[in-house]
């Protein structure tokens, strides 16, 4: 089998999120927007698709490397891919490794005729999630204040979460390690002593902030902090988590794809370790970290709610203790799928299991009406 087509096609649609000036979700007015759909085309007829990815950049510079490759070799085609960046990195990200090796894995499911997280070892089909929240904001009846957070933790722990992960205020909302903690007691006071909670805040607080942080959520009971230094000093990760029982989770956003996971664990940087698809480069690289970190009896939370990730969380010895659904917000339902799906990639039920599909491939129900009638 060859590929013999790489394509992007660009989607309309009507988004009610906007993204601030440094870059966060948030809820927004409702407005036109765009989604991209990546297909891998080959001339048995298989086709492999993914949700994302850059068109210029894909057909320009993968798809004269694609063609004529055999697709089951992705292992071998994504390191072509990873060594091309090499001089090419302000043009070929790890998003847009992600999304070929997405696609390639989506394209060998449905070819076999079985779901990912089969074709990788399966586990289990069910995974407990956590309510990942929107990053603070200035919104009436949002995520303004300490109550609102846990106003919005109640409602989430009603819906049949088990966990909530608090996504504190950042520029050019005021980042303040005081106004986090509020925000975290708060939650625990509400929601009682059982429910697992986490937090990600400010990604650029000094040292000292963070240890303070780190420090007040140990007496909250929190389960694991996120990402609250740059992570390029992993130096900084292994003086907090050496001075905190709370479990330090990363790096989620640090470049180096599974080298770099590896020398925090082997530096003991991090107590469990951290990946998604979209920060590494696939799912390829993805489990790469999965049994890096097996083989240091450590856990790996999975980053990001989509579906790439859920595969990977069903094929883990170890398994991530939870799957990130969200961003959530007050005034977004998110238990509605996007337009260009006719279900939920990763439903929920009442006791806060999501469940795996069981289609081929990646396991998207994907609605061609909708795309077809929509195409820009
Ligand atoms: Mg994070």
């Amino acid at each position: 089998m060859k590929i013999v087509d790489v394509k992007v096609d660009t989607i309309h649609y009507r988004s009610n999120k906007t993204r601030d000036s440094e870059g966060h979700g948030h809820p927004g007015p409702e407005h036109d927007a765009t989604q991209t759909l990546l297909t891998i085309v080959t001339d048995e007829g298989a086709e492999g698709y993914f949700f994302g990815g850059n068109k210029q950049i894909i057909e320009s510079m993968v798809k004269p490397l694609l063609i004529g490759q055999d697709p089951f070799y992705h292992e071998k085609i994504w390191h072509m891919l990873k060594e091309r960046q090499r001089l090419a990195l302000d043009r070929l990200s790890d998003k847009v490794l992600c999304a070929v090796d997405c696609a390639l894995w989506d394209l060998k499911g449905r070819y076999l005729n079985q779901p990912i997280y089969k074709l990788l070892g399966a586990t289990r089909t069910k995974v407990p999630a956590y309510a990942s929240t929107m990053c603070g904001d200035d919104l009436e009846g949002g995520l303004n204040t300490p109550e609102a957070y846990a106003e919005f933790a109640l409602q989430c722990k009603a819906r049949g979460y088990t966990a909530f992960k608090l996504h504190t205020w950042q520029p050019p909302y005021s980042a303040d390690p005081k106004r986090d903690v509020a925000a975290c007691a708060a939650v625990r006071e509400a929601v009682g002593p059982d429910m697992a909670l986490m937090i990600d805040p400010f990604h650029y607080y000094t040292r000292h902030q963070a240890l303070y942080l780190g420090r007040e959520l140990e007496k909250l009971d929190f389960y694991w902090m996120e990402e609250p230094m740059d992570e390029h000093s992993m130096s900084s990760y292994i003086w907090l988590a050496d001075q905190l029982d709370l479990a330090i989770v990363g790096p989620e956003t640090a470049e180096g794809k599974m080298f770099t996971r590896a020398e925090w664990i082997m530096h003991h940087a991090c107590d469990m370790s951290r990946v998604g698809v979209g920060d590494v480069g696939g799912l390829t690289p993805m489990m790469k970290v999965v049994h890096l970190a097996e083989s240091f009896n450590m856990q790996v939370e999975s980053h990001g709610s989509g579906i790439a990730n859920l595969q990977a969380l069903c094929a883990m010895a170890i398994p991530g203790q939870y799957h990130e659904r969200g961003l959530l917000h007050p005034f977004i339902d998110y238990d509605v799928p996007p337009p260009w799906l006719n279900t939920l990639e990763d439903p929920m039920d009442d006791e806060g299991f999501v469940h795996i599909s069981d289609l081929p491939g990646m396991g998207q129900d994907i609605n061609w009406d909708y795309i077809k009638a929509n195409l820009v």
